[in-house]
C-alpha cells in the first residue's frame, strides 16, 4: 500500500487502529518529497529529522494508550507565511531569509497540540502577492499536471505538495484567492474560513482585513478535518470570532452520506459566469450544477453587480494595508539588514536592505499603497474602495436572500505556463476575479475539482460560497458534489496523475539553503 495516495481520513484510521505508525507515514511523505520535489519545488524547507521524531513521539502517545486526535500522526505542510519556532519563516521573500520566528502561529500550535506531523515549509509567492508562485524569491514552484505550468498563487507550494502526494494535508493562507486558485488549477480541494474563524496570530500579515488562514487536502473532508483543528476562537487575535463552531469534519461526512440537496438553492451568479471564462472551465462548470441539481437542489441565478468593481478595489485596499504591514522590515528589528559599503546612515541602510530584499511585485505594491494612502488622495482612493467593499457585501446580502450556496469557476482559465503572465502584473490579477469577492465580503469559499478542461486535460475548479459563519454549510454541500463526481468518475481526479511522476527524476537539490545577495540575515529577533 502507498500510503502517500492515501487522504488525511483514511491514513488517520489507519494510524487509530494501529496497522501503520506515524513514523511509516511520515517517512514515505519525507521520501514522496526526496523523489519529486527536485521537480517541483513545493518545499522551501524540509524538516525530515524533526518530523520523524515527533511522529515516533506520537506512536509512543499512542502505544501508551493516551487519548489523541483525530489527525494525530498525520503529515502535514505548512506555507512558509506561518511562523513556526523550529524553521525558518521567510514568506517567500529575501528580506526574512533564514529568520527563525520566537513563537509558533496559533494555528502551527494547535496542529502540535492536536498530534499532526510538520513535514515543512512551502514555497509562496513573496508575501503571498501573486498568482502563480512565480514570485517567489527562492525560485516557482511547478504544477505536478504539467511542470511547465503555474501551481497558482500564491499558496502553489502548498498546493502543489498535496496535488503531488508529498503531503496529505497542507495549510494555506488566503487575501484574494491563494487557497482556492491554487487549488483550482491543481485539482485539490481549499477552504478560505470565514474571515476571523481561523486565528491570524503568527501569519506574517499581507492585508490585515481580508487575510484568512485554511487547509488544503484532496478531499472536501481533510479540508474539515483540518479545520476542526486549527480554527476557533483565539485571544491572541483581535479580529476572531468568539463564538462555538460545528464540527465540520460532521458536516462533510453527512454531506457526503446523504448527497441529498433538496431544499437547497444554489445561487449561479450571472456576472461571473459565461463570457471571459476558458471554454473548457465553463463546460466541467456547468456540468457540476447539473450534477447538484440531480442531487435535489434548486438553481437560481442571482445578479451581483457591483462584483465587476472588485479587482480595482482589491488593488487599492490591499496594497494600503500591505504597504502599512510591510513597513515593518526597517533592517533594525529582525530579518535582512545591508550596510553600504563605507557605513551609512539608519536611513541609508535602511534603504538598501528594503532594495535588496524585496522583489519588484512588493515593491510595486508598496508603492502603489503609500500613494493610495497619502493626505489628499486618502478619500479617492482607499476611502472609495472602501465604499465599493460595501457595495460588494450588499450584493452577496441580496443574493443570499435568494440563494444558500453561490457558486463559481475557482478560476477563470487552467493552469498557465510558466512566464506567461510574469512580465504583465494586471493579466496576473484578473486570475483572481472570481475569489477577491469572499474576501472583501468576509464570506468562506471553498473550492474543489470538477473535472479536467477537454481541451488540454487540466484541472478545473468550481468555487462554493456561502454567508459568514455558515462555513459548515460549504462541507455539507462540497462534501455531497465531491461525493458524486467521484461516483461519475468512478475515481478521485488526482488518481490520473501518473503513479510514477517523479520517481524517474533526481533528487531535490534545491533544498540546500540559497545563498542571499551578499547580505548578513542576522537571523534574530525583536
Ligand atoms: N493573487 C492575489 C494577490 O496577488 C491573492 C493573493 C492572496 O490571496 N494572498 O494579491
Amino acid at each position: 500500500m502507498d500510503l502517500t495516495r492515501l487522504p488525511a481520513s483514511e491514513l488517520a484510521e489507519l494510524l487509530t487502529s494501529k496497522e501503520v505508525s506515524s513514523v511509516e507515514a511520515t517517512r514515505a511523505s519525507l521520501d514522496r518529497i526526496g523523489e519529486a520535489d527536485g521537480d517541483l519545488h513545493a518545499f522551501l524547507h524540509v524538516a525530515g529529522d524533526a518530523a520523524l521524531r515527533r511522529a515516533s513521539e506520537i506512536d509512543q502517545l499512542r502505544a501508551d494508550g493516551q487519548e489523541l486526535g483525530p489527525l494525530a500522526g498525520v503529515p502535514i505542510a505548512i506555507k512558509d507565511v506561518l511562523c513556526t519556532v523550529d524553521m525558518p519563516s521567510t514568506a517567500g521573500s529575501r528580506i526574512l531569509e533564514g529568520w527563525v520566528p520566537p513563537y509558533d502561529a496559533t494555528v502551527v500550535a494547535r496542529l502540535r497540540t492536536a498530534g499532526m506531523v510538520p513535514l515543512g515549509k512551502t514555497n509562496m509567492d513573496e508575501f503571498a502577492m501573486g498568482s502563480s508562485t512565480e514570485h517567489s524569491a527562492y525560485g516557482p514552484t511547478r504544477n505536478p499536471w504539467d511542470l511547465e505550468r503555474i501551481p497558482g498563487g500564491s499558496g502553489g507550494g502548498s498546493a502543489a505538495a498535496v496535488a503531488a502526494f508529498e503531503a496529505p494535508v497542507a495549510l494555506g493562507s488566503d487575501t484574494g484567492g491563494s487557497i482556492r486558485q491554487p487549488a483550482a488549477v491543481t485539482g485539490t480541494v481549499g477552504m478560505k474560513p470565514t474571515y476571523g474563524g481561523v486565528s491570524r496570530y503568527g501569519a506574517i500579515a499581507l492585508a490585515s482585513s481580508l487575510d484568512q488562514v485554511g487547509p488544503v487536502s484532496r478531499t472536501v473532508l481533510d479540508s474539515a478535518l483540518v479545520h476542526d483543528v486549527i480554527g476557533g476562537h483565539d485571544p491572541h487575535d483581535s479580529t476572531s470570532l468568539d463564538e462555538a463552531w460545528p464540527s465540520f469534519a460532521d458536516a462533510a461526512r453527512a454531506g457526503a452520506q446523504g448527497r441529498d440537496l433538496s431544499g437547497t438553492r444554489i445561487g449561479v451568479i450571472r456576472e461571473l459566469n459565461g463570457a471571459g471564462f476558458q471554454a473548457g472551465v465553463q463546460t466541467r462548470f456547468e456540468e457540476a450544477i447539473a450534477l447538484l441539481e440531480t442531487a435535489g437542489a434548486e438553481i437560481v441565478e442571482v445578479s451581483a453587480p457591483h462584483f465587476e468593481y472588485a479587482i480595482a478595489a482589491y488593488y487599492l485596499i490591499l496594497p494600503a494595508e500591505a504597504s502599512s504591514n510591510l513597513a515593518k522590515y526597517d533592517s533594525v528589528r529582525f530579518g535582512l539588514r545591508v550596510v553600504p559599503d563605507g557605513g551609512a546612515t539608519v536611513e541609508q541602510v535602511m534603504s538598501a536592505t528594503r532594495g535588496a530584499g524585496f522583489g519588484p511585485e512588493v515593491k510595486r505594491r508598496i508603492i502603489l499603497g503609500t500613494y493610495a494612502l497619502s493626505a489628499g488622495y486618502y478619500d479617492a482612493y482607499y476611502g472609495s474602495a472602501q465604499k465599493v467593499r460595501t457595495l460588494i457585501q450588499r450584493d452577496f446580502a441580496a443574493a443570499f436572500e435568494q440563494a444558500d450556496v453561490l457558486v463559481t469557476p475557482s478560476a477563470p482559465t487552467t493552469a498557465f505556463k510558466l512566464g506567461d503572465k510574469l512580465d504583465d502584473p494586471l493579466a496576473m490579477y484578473l486570475n483572481d476575479i472570481t475569489t477577491i469577492p469572499a474576501n472583501l465580503a468576509g464570506v468562506p469559499g471553498l473550492g474543489l475539482p470538477v473535472g479536467l478542461a477537454p481541451e488540454d486535460g487540466l484541472p478545473v475548479g468550481i468555487q462554493l460560497m456561502a454567508p459568514a459563519r455558515e462555513d459548515a454549510r460549504l462541507y455539507r454541500v462540497g462534501a455531497g458534489l465531491e461525493a458524486l463526481l467521484h461516483e461519475s468518475w468512478g475515481a478521485p481526479l488526482l488518481d490520473r496523475l501518473p503513479a510514477d511522476f517523479g520517481r524517474h527524476r533526481g533528487a531535490a537539490p534545491h533544498l540546500a539553503p540559497v545563498p542571499g545577495p551578499g547580505t548578513e540575515p542576522d537571523g534574530g529577533t525583536a
